[in-house]
């Protein structure tokens, strides 16, 4: 075989950041699709929207693997899994969580089954886990009974959870937050996230403490995540038996990572607020017409929340300011052919024809 030099340059997150990942056994085959170094998108004109007068940067996370942060952690939970000789691999989900699983699984030759709450899952997430060919169980209940069952099975022999109850999934996910230091050459002075399990505000949070303590930044940003208003057990307190949001990645009554958030939020000085449907909706339109990014609804949530915050002036001239966006809007195609009913129209095909149409 002909050896090129420039073949795989980026060997995915836990090869990359092996230095912080002692959790990874000796000798153990490392299972990636060379997930992470997504882009950290400058988005001015959405900036200008919320206020102005900062530096915006967007992490584009749906550019991963299965277009989805949360191939961050399911490489380092197959890893894990792999060495450990499991026989199943099993997880609960909205729908991003299971095609990431089965993608890594049918890569490291594991038997993977996926529980999902019937018929609240986005057709593309639904598409991957068929495509990746897991094994499909649907349960009368939501996210929070799916993941009851998956602690429950999780206890037996040879049975690996790759939920973020699994803390090396977490393990994997802070390395977004070492990206963003490694291009801004700092850390950002706000971070803005969605929050659904929480368990990516945690990583975040311990990736950038990390970094800290390494002296690799010299400041922390403040923690900033937003939670449907449907489905918003950490603002409002207590958890919500029946959460309901458009955006379908966060709506979870009783996020496994509470604590994580809690702390990430108190400790960074931040802050965690709910954002409406409507607001979720307005956000998600406007960041594909500004910036060219169509992301999912949950992706949506931070931005909304930073038009607030940024319109109620709480962002300081000059921050830079980085968000998340979670995942890829054609994952979702229901949502976004609902938001936009405009068809296009149909004319002959000579250039009058479309002259006169472009003229209405
Ligand atoms: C999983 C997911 C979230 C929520 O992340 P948590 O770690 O559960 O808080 C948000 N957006 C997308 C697209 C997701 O897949």
């Amino acid at each position: 075989m002909m050896h090129r030099k420039t073949l795989s340059a980026w060997p995915g997150v836990l090869e990359h950041y092996r230095a912080h990942m002692n959790w990874i056994p000796e000798g153990a085959k490392i299972v990636t699709l060379q997930e992470g170094n997504t882009p950290l998108i400058p988005a001015p004109r959405f900036a200008e929207q919320a206020g102005g007068g900062f530096d915006l940067f967007l992490k584009y996370e749906a550019v991963n693997p299965t277009a989805s942060f949360k191939d961050r952690g399911m490489t380092a939970a197959m890893t894990q899994a792999l060495a450990r000789g499991a026989k199943l691999v099993i997880c609960a989900s909205t729908g991003n969580t299971s095609a990431s699983a089965a993608a890594y699984a049918g890569r490291a030759g594991l038997r993977c089954a996926v529980l999902l709450p019937h018929g609240k899952i986005a057709l593309g997430k639904l598409a991957q886990a068929r495509m990746y060919g897991a094994e499909m169980i649907a349960l009368r209940g939501n996210f929070d009974d799916a993941l009851r069952v998956v602690r429950e099975l999780g206890t037996r022999p040879g049975v690996e959870v790759v939920n973020s109850i699994n803390p090396v999934r977490i393990e994997g996910q802070k390395t977004a937050a070492f990206e963003i230091c490694d291009i801004l050459g700092r850390a950002p002075d706000f971070h803005f996230l969605p929050v659904g399990n929480a368990g990516n505000i945690t990583a975040y949070w311990r990736g950038f403490k990390e970094y800290h303590q390494q002296g690799m930044i010299s400041a922390l940003p403040h923690m900033c995540g937003f939670q449907a208003a449907g489905a918003a057990p950490i603002v409002e307190g207590h958890p919500i038996a029946d959460p309901q949001t458009i955006a379908t990645a966060i709506r979870i009554g009783n996020p496994a990572s509470w604590e994580g958030a809690t702390t990430a939020v108190s400790e960074s000085h931040g802050l965690i607020e709910s954002v409406t449907d409507t607001e979720i909706l307005a956000a998600y339109s406007m960041i594909a017409r500004l910036e060219g990014l169509f992301v999912e609804p949950a992706c949506a949530a931070p931005l909304a929340g930073l038009l607030r915050k940024g319109r109620q002036g709480l962002i300081p001239k000059g921050s830079i300011v980085t968000v998340t966006l979670t995942g890829h809007g054609l994952k979702d195609p229901d949502t976004a052919m609902d938001q936009n009913k405009v068809e296009a129209q149909v004319v002959e095909p000579n250039v009058d024809a479309v002259l006169t149409a472009l003229a209405d």
